[in-house]
């Protein structure tokens, strides 16, 4: 065993002495007579197991733990007791304020095998805090990393939709078949991807901002925005109701991540043979949450496949989209505390309604 560092407080100078001439050839024992000189070697002895006594002057073994919990969360601590203390003793390890305890007058063999038990789960919670800062900091390269790529890739793509915008302009668009039609096709769809892997990670990083929000704007932004971006766009007919009486505050950036979606997926998933396609959105400002419907006369989604719509990389319809942003409309909906709900009938239509918590209050 490595050397084991053991911090042994009593107030009984004889049980120090006893405690040192049984365990110093086993472990780097520090002894402490009071919580203070307890405390004094724990502030520049990295300890990684403390026994104290439970009676001593002034406070408890179980008040030191206390005391010293957050300060010093590795340390594994057992308490030195008499039977009579039983209640306390029941309260300190139902609290996790110690891992194990040792009736007065201890027994060396007892105790040394408690040590050695408290030191492995010593070594044990170390490495386990090692592994999670290690995956913490893999993780956290890794998304930088996603973060940068799907940057970068962004600045060539913006590039090829101005030379498609140029062509139209210069009505070129349809003087080789539909190949034009195509490409802007495919960089719209490799723009949403990358649109989706920044949202996502923005999401996983960003704290929550709450501000105000004046949804009859933001969804006349969305809007124009789904529309335009979308050749089916201009087809659809939009009604929308919004009643804001009273203000809303939330996050501005997961807010429109979420309306965005729901938008772009009604326009994207409209009914070709639909002769009059449209697309209802209704959102309600109440004191306490928002609620917001969006609904369409599109394809709808079979029931089968309702519940697993936000599951990461899920189509119901394989030839469009990422199956990544409803995904992640329920990752910002967890974040946020709201929630979602489907009704859908193949070949009629969906209506997705969201509620959001409102925080001006
Ligand atoms: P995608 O990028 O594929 O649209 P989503 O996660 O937003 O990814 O949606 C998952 C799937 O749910 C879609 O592939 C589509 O099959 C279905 N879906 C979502 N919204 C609608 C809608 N309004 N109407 C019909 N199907 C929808």
């Amino acid at each position: 065993m490595p050397s084991v560092k053991v911090l042994y407080i009593d107030d009984e100078p004889s049980n120090l002495d006893s405690f040192n001439a049984s365990f110093r050839r086993l472990y780097e024992v520090f002894v402490a007579r009071s919580a203070e000189e307890g405390s004094r070697v724990l502030e520049t002895t990295p300890i990684h197991v403390i026994v104290s006594d439970q009676r001593m002057p002034g406070i408890t073994g179980v008040e030191f733990f206390k005391s010293i919990k957050e300060k010093y969360p590795d340390p594994v601590r057992i308490l030195l007791t008499g039977y009579t203390d039983v209640q306390v003793l029941a309260d300190a390890i139902n609290h996790g304020d110690i891992y194990h305890y040792i009736a007065k007058p201890w027994n060396s063999l007892d105790l040394q095998q408690s040590i050695a038990n408290a030191y492995e789960a010593y070594s044990a919670k170390v490495a386990l805090k090692d592994k999670v800062e290690s995956l913490q900091r893999s993780n956290d390269e890794l998304n930088r990393f996603v973060y940068s790529i799907s940057h970068e890739l962004r600045a060539p793509l913006t590039s090829a939709k101005g030379i498609i915008n140029l062509i139209k302009l210069e009505d070129l668009y349809h003087s080789s078949g539909n190949y034009w039609e195509l490409m802007e096709s495919c960089i719209k769809d490799l723009d949403d991807y990358i649109h989706n892997i920044l949202d996502y990670y923005k999401n996983s990083r960003l704290d929550a901002q709450t501000e105000k929000i004046d949804f009859a704007s933001l969804l006349y932004k969305l809007i124009e925005l789904h529309k335009n971006a979308d050749p089916g766009g201009a087809f659809i007919r939009f009604n929308t109701d919004v009643v804001q009486e009273v203000g809303y505050c939330g996050d501005k950036f997961r807010v429109e991540l979420i309306l965005g979606n729901l938008i772009s997926n009604a326009i994207r998933y409209q009914n070709p043979l639909e002769s009059q396609q449209w697309i209802d959105v209704k959102i309600s400002v109440f004191s306490e949450y928002v609620l917001i419907s969006v609904a369409d006369n599109g394809i709808g989604i079979e029931k089968k496949y309702q519940d697993r719509i936000y599951t990461q990389f899920f189509r119901a319809q394989t030839e469009k989209g990422t199956g990544l942003g409803l995904f992640i409309v329920k990752e910002v909906l967890t974040k946020l505390n709201g929630t979602i709900t489907l009704e859908s009938e193949p070949g009629k239509g969906s209506r997705f309604q969201v509620t959001l918590p409102n925080n001006c209050g």
